[in-house]
């Protein structure tokens, strides 16, 4: 028996065709389809009369706008991966994110959109998204506009904030310079959904002085989220050997991780904190300021 039989499937040229379909009809957007494919197959896509596809619409682009990178919502993560921007150092959390996506047929049909409008907290490009302070572009009835930061797009599980009728078309990502980024992850199998992911992005001053931290992390809450007390341990802060243990400690003493049949929470905590000791390192030698260590 089929999973989902939508009656109808359409491809609009224009993002004032595809609103104009999700004005007049009961549509649900497709973009890689590995999502929906999955909510479908668990029966929470009773509604939809219409598959909503954007492959069309021309929204597979990397720009760099200013100190601003914008990627278009239909990028694919095959296809960014292969964009020279990101083997910049200030960016490296975001290509080992993308890097992590699974298997590789996932990776050559999944776009960024998609991976944020699911809001799920233990996919691997969202969650880094937060530490970078992304905002993304929403497009709705009329071509009204709002751009949002992705901590308030991320409600809850499945619950992103878009308004009925919206496109998310386009994700901004701040890109600071003399800062450095990593991300990593901890699954069943290397290509298993996260247990627990974590991202860095530190940013520092000409003495190497860690003047700015972001600290997210994904598969213990109902969103991705940002550790504040890891972020302030590190703040301000030449970072040495004990400095990152004190920022590791505060991210894992920070949450009461939501429990998962591979992972309790006083598993996830110990992976918190192993995985940012390692990004914060990471991130830290990216930007040309590595941690002390003796
Ligand atoms: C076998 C398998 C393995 C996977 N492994 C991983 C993994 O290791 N790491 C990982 O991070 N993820 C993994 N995923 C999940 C996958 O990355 C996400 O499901 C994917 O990124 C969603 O992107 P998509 O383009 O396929 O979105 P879709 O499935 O097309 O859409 C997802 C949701 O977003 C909505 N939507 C999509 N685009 C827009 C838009 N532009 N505007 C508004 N709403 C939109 C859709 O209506 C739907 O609700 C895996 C998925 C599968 C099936």
């Amino acid at each position: 028996m089929p999973i989902f039989k939508p009656a109808e499937w359409i491809a609009p040229k224009t993002v004032e065709e595809a609103l104009d379909v999700l004005q007049k009809r009961k549509a649900r957007i497709i973009a890689g389809g590995t999502g929906v494919y999955e909510l479908a197959k668990r029966g929470m896509l009773p509604d939809a009369e219409v598959l909503l596809d954007l492959q069309s619409l021309n929204l597979e682009f990397v720009r760099v706008d200013g100190n601003v990178l914008k990627i278009g919502a239909m990028s694919r993560f095959t296809w960014l991966l292969k964009q020279a921007v990101f083997q910049r150092p200030e960016l490296g959390g975001l290509l080992d994110s993308m890097k992590n996506v699974k298997p590789a047929q996932v990776r050559n049909v999944a776009t960024a959109g998609g991976a944020i409008s699911i809001s799920l907290p233990f996919l691997d490009f969202a969650p880094s998204t937060l530490a970078f302070d992304a905002s993304v572009v929403l497009v709705g009835a009329g071509g009204k506009q709002r751009t949002l930061t992705v901590d308030k797009f991320f409600l809850d599980y499945l619950l992103p904030d878009l308004r009925k009728g919206e496109i998310l078309t386009e994700i901004q990502i701040p890109i600071v310079p003399s800062s450095g980024s990593a991300f990593m992850k901890l699954g069943r199998t290397a290509g298993d959904f996260a247990l627990v992911n974590v991202c860095a992005r530190l940013t520092f001053d000409k003495s190497g002085k860690c003047t700015d931290s972001r600290i997210s992390l994904g598969g213990i809450a109902n969103t991705p989220v940002r550790s504040k007390k890891g972020e302030s341990a590190l703040k301000g802060q030449k970072l040495t050997k004990e400095i990152v243990a004190k920022a590791a400690e505060g991210v894992s003493s920070e949450f009461e991780p939501t429990p998962s049949v591979h992972g309790s929470p006083w598993y996830k905590k110990e992976i918190s904190k192993t995985l940012t000791r390692d990004v914060v390192y990471k991130a830290a030698e990216r930007a040309g300021f590595p941690v002390e260590v003796k």
